[in-house]
């Protein structure tokens, strides 16, 4: 608890009413009056001149501001206003007997021991030209409560609002004075430096600076904050960055951290959602940054929206993992292989973001495709072997391409610990760990059970485009996989054979593959002779919409735990 300072009968010094007022009293005082007591201040510097000053005016009997090595022989008090390095020393030149005092915001009352000591640090800044100290705030602290009393008193008759804050809070008090003084300063310049760029003047600046510094004062923050980053004009702000970069680069990192502050305390978190919707690499390496820097650790969840219970299923994942989950939503035009199948791919952003909101995702990072291959893009990750076979040979080339080079951009966009993708793309998820590995990209690849409905059918952000003809159909694809363990149940052990199961399933629902392949889990290989585990993929058109699924079969029984099925993660049906 806090000394009530305020309630202390302590008081060192008599003599603290106006000289005018003070003569009147001396002149009326019994004769029993204790003696005048005086304060010396020591260091010349702007600090000790304008308190000097400042306290003679209130009527302190002050002696000084002495030079450095002052003893302040004959003072009741002593205040060091000398740099912080040098409080020390120059409180070891004064021998016992005064309360000792510093102005230092940032220094406790340890470097003044033995004295019995205090400290005021004035909120207001001090130039050449003095100081007016009345109103402002004062940091107060006293070894004894007579020397919290004397700071007290001093703060007082400069008519200053003092607040006792304790040694461990020093450094939190001084870090908002400088944030409110010195990076203010910072801020100004800044903003001259970009208005030079086009002819603006520091005086044409100054009535925008008043007046925006006295809206804050009467209004606050949130009520005060006006421009686009508080309309969410984002347009109007990635033309702004723009023009920074080209007249004045060393000014970004700032202006992008100055945006990610603003649009928090425009939406501040708890609010309606409390999730950050970010669309600049920028604003992501910005938001990303303090968390990053306190340890946190970051899990990312890549996805191309339309979410369904399987991209759920990861990011809750990640939420039950990772300190900061980060969803990004990427139709990624450079893995689609037809034009039209980008086109139909479906979307619908409002709805992502609210069920990503209500996982707890932290950030949901939807960049435009301009933000993430901008104009002159001219370079792609490629992971050779794995991905030339299954959707490798079918899709093109460039499919895997397509995904190797966001996935990688993206790892380098959020720089995340984790990252979580579905085993429903399994032939995804073992090229992008091999991407991890051979690039030694340090994130841990996590890959998640596939999320499937009650009749099988794996959950698919294009199963939206099915028509109810083709969605029945389309269960044949889960069938045609749990014929293959069923047939491995049964001693099978012909593939031939096995495939031949799977082809009827299909087959019964007029569904022509594109491919059914048993293949090795870890390699993707063809499988000659079935004598361990593997993976069994399939890709089909069902109607006009291509799907793919697959399924770790399992020569031994406990074949169901990689499959996940929305009984077991909460179905989404409601936000329809
Ligand atoms: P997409 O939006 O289709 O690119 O998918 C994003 C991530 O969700 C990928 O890692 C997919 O493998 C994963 N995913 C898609 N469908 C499912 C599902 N049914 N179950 C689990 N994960 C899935």
């Amino acid at each position: 608890m806090r000394t009530p300072w305020t309630d202390l009968e302590t008081n060192i010094f008599l003599t603290r009413r106006p000289v005018s007022q003070m003569r009147e009293l001396e002149r009326d005082s019994p004769p029993d009056t204790p003696a005048r007591k005086r304060l010396a201040i020591v260091g010349r510097g702007r600090v000790g001149y304008a308190l000097t000053q400042a306290l003679r005016n209130t009527g302190y009997d002050v002696d000084g501001p002495l030079g450095r090595g002052a003893d302040g022989l004959g003072a009741d008090a002593v205040l060091l206003c000398v740099p912080d390095a040098e409080i020390a020393s120059a409180a070891a030149h004064i021998p016992p007997g005064p309360i000792v005092g510093h102005c230092s915001g940032a220094t406790g009352l340890g470097v003044i021991a033995p004295h019995e000591a205090f400290s005021l640090h004035p909120l207001m800044t001090v130039t050449a030209e003095g100081a007016d100290f009345a109103g402002a705030g004062a940091a107060i602290a006293g070894s004894t409560p007579r020397a919290l009393a004397c700071a007290a008193q001093l703060a007082d008759a400069l008519g200053m609002r003092p607040v006792e804050i304790p040694e461990e809070e020093r450094p939190a008090y001084h870090a908002a004075a400088s944030v409110a003084s010195n990076f203010l300063i910072t801020l100004e310049a800044a903003a001259e430096r970009i208005g030079a760029t086009v002819g603006l003047e520091r005086d044409q600046l100054v009535p925008l600076v008043r007046a925006t510094v006295e809206n804050w004062a009467r209004l606050g923050p949130e009520r005060a904050l006006t421009g686009p980053v508080a309309r969410g004009d984002e347009a109007t702000v990635a033309r702004q960055r723009q023009a920074i970069a080209d007249a004045a680069p060393e000014l970004l990192a700032l202006f992008d951290a100055l945006v990610t502050a603003t649009g928090a305390l425009a939406a501040p978190p708890g609010g309606e959602c409390g999730m950050n919707v970010i669309h600049t690499v920028a604003g992501l390496r910005a938001t990303l940054l303090e968390p990053r820097r306190a340890g946190r650790s970051i899990g990312l969840v890549p996805t191309m929206g339309a979410f369904h219970d399987g991209h759920l299923s990861l990011m809750r994942r990640a939420r039950q993992e990772c300190d900061v989950v980060v969803v990004s939503l990427f139709v990624n035009p450079a893995q689609f292989n037809d034009p039209a199948d980008l086109d139909k791919y479906p979307r619908d952003p409002e709805r992502d973001e609210a069920l990503a909101a209500d996982i707890g995702v932290d950030l949901l990072f939807a960049p435009a495709a301009e933000e993430v291959y901008p104009p002159g893009f001219a370079t792609a990750v490629s992971v050779a072997g794995i991905t030339e076979t299954l959707e490798g040979a079918h899709r093109g080339r460039a499919h895997f391409d397509g995904v190797t080079t966001v996935v990688t951009k993206l790892f380098n966009m959020v720089g995340p610990d984790v990252a979580y993708f579905g085993q429903k793309d399994a032939q995804q998820a073992l090229v992008i760990r091999r991407l991890a590995r051979d690039l030694d990209l340090p994130v841990r690849i996590e890959v998640c059970p596939t999320v499937r409905e009650p009749d099988g059918l794996a959950l698919s952000s294009r199963n939206a485009l099915l028509s109810p003809d083709d969605r029945a159909r389309a269960t044949a694809l889960h069938r045609a996989l749990a014929a293959v363990q069923r047939g491995i149940g049964a001693g099978e052990r012909d593939p031939a054979a096995l495939r031949e199961h799977a082809l009827a399933e299909l087959d019964a629902a007029a569904i022509s593959p594109d491919y059914v392949e048993f293949v090795s889990s870890e390699t993707l290989e063809p499988v000659r002779r079935i004598d361990r585990d593997f993976l069994v993929v399939l890709a089909a058109h069902v109607g006009g919409t291509r799907l793919i699924d697959n399924q770790l079969i399992h020569l031994s029984r406990n074949h169901d735990r990689e499959v996940a099925t929305p009984s077991r993660a909460p179905t989404i049906a409601s936000r329809r």
